[in-house]
C-alpha cells in the first residue's frame, strides 16, 4: 500500500462514500439563493465529510485524461457577460496531490496526467461547491473530459475510478442532462419544451433501471436526445459517476427541474440514502 493511500486512511474510516451529479445551469446560480442552492446546501450537509473531493466538470476539456495537481488551484471565472459580483467569486479550496496520486494509481487506462498551472477551479465545479462547501476547507481536485474519446471510454474512467470512494474521495459530476444554449429561454421559469420534457424523463427511467448501456450509447438516436445534447460535455461527467456507481446503491433524485426551458437541473446520487 502506497504512503498516500496511508495518508487517506488514515483518518477515521467511514462507509463508501456517496458520488452524485449536479445539474448547474447558469452561473449566477452561484451567488443567489433559490430552492436548487438550497438543496445543494441541504445535500453537503447530510453526507459524510468528505476527506477529498474529485470533481468532473463539463468546463474543462482537454485532449487528454489529466487532474489537477496544483496545490493552490486558483479560481477561473470562465464566462463572460455577467455581473462584476460573479467575477469577484473566489473559491480558495486547498488542491488534493494525495488525491492526485490516488487517482493515478487507480485509472491504468488510460494513463492519467497532471496538469498544474494552466486551470483551476472552473465555474462548473465552484458554483456547485460553494453551496455544498462554503467554508473551502476540504481538499479538491479536478479531472478533465478528454473530448478526443468515445463515451465508453468516460463510463470506463468512471468504473476505475469507483475505489476512491472507499478512501473518502467524494466523486461529483457537474454537467446538465439537457443543455440546449441555441433554444434558451432567459426567464428561468420558462415552460420547458417538449423535447425536453421528453428526453429528461427518458433519462430518469434509464437511471432508475440502470440501463447505463443505453445512457452510454442511446443518448442521442431520438430527435429529443440529440436536441437535450447538441455537444457531449454536459452529458459525459454523468458517464463518470454512472462508472463509479454500485449495482446496490440506491438511487435517489434531489432535483428534477428544467429551468430556462432547454436545461435539465436534474440532480441526483448513488448512496445517499444510507446517509440519512
Ligand atoms: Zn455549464
Amino acid at each position: 500500500m502506497s504512503a498516500d493511500l496511508d495518508r487517506l486512511e488514515g483518518q477515521d474510516q467511514g462507509a463508501r462514500m456517496p458520488t452524485f451529479f449536479v445539474g448547474h445551469g447558469s452561473p449566477m446560480n452561484a451567488i443567489e439563493t433559490n430552492a436548487y442552492t438550497k438543496m445543494l446546501t441541504q445535500l453537503g450537509q447530510k453526507i459524510p465529510r468528505p476527506k477529498a473531493i474529485l470533481m468532473i466538470s463539463a468546463h474543462w476539456m482537454t485532449k487528454e485524461t489529466v487532474v489537477l495537481g496544483d496545490a493552490k488551484p486558483k479560481t477561473i471565472h470562465d464566462f463572460y457577460g455577467f455581473p462584476k459580483a460573479l467575477f469577484d467569486v473566489q473559491y480558495p479550496a486547498p488542491g488534493s496531490p494525495e488525491t492526485v496520486k490516488l487517482i493515478q494509481s487507480s485509472v491504468t487506462n488510460p494513463k492519467v496526467g497532471t496538469s498544474i498551472g494552466s486551470w483551476g477551479f472552473d465555474h462548473g465545479a465552484w458554483s456547485v461547491l460553494r453551496h455544498l462547501y462554503p467554508n473551502a476547507d476540504i481538499p479538491i481536485t479536478q479531472m478533465s473530459l478528454n473530448m478526443s474519446e468515445h463515451p465508453e471510454y468516460h463510463f470506463n474512467v468512471g468504473e476505475q475510478l469507483s475505489q476512491l470512494r472507499d478512501q473518502g474521495v467524494l466523486i461529483i459530476g457537474s454537467g446538465n442532462l439537457v443543455h440546449n444554449l441555441a433554444q434558451i429561454n432567459w426567464d428561468t421559469g420558462a415552460k420547458p419544451y417538449g423535447w425536453a420534457v421528453e428526453f429528461d424523463e427518458w433519462l430518469k427511467r434509464k437511471l432508475e433501471t440502470r440501463d447505463f448501456k443505453a445512457l452510454t450509447h442511446d443518448f442521442n438516436k431520438s430527435e429529443a436526445g440529440r436536441l437535450s445534447i447538441p455537444t457531449l460535455e454536459h452529458y459525459l461527467p454523468l458517464l463518470y459517476i454512472l462508472g463509479a456507481s454500485d449495482a446496490n446503491d440506491d438511487l435517489q433524485f434531489e432535483f428534477e427541474e428544467l429551468h430556462n426551458a432547454s436545461i435539465s437541473m436534474r440532480t441526483f446520487g448513488f448512496g445517499l440514502r444510507s446517509h440519512e
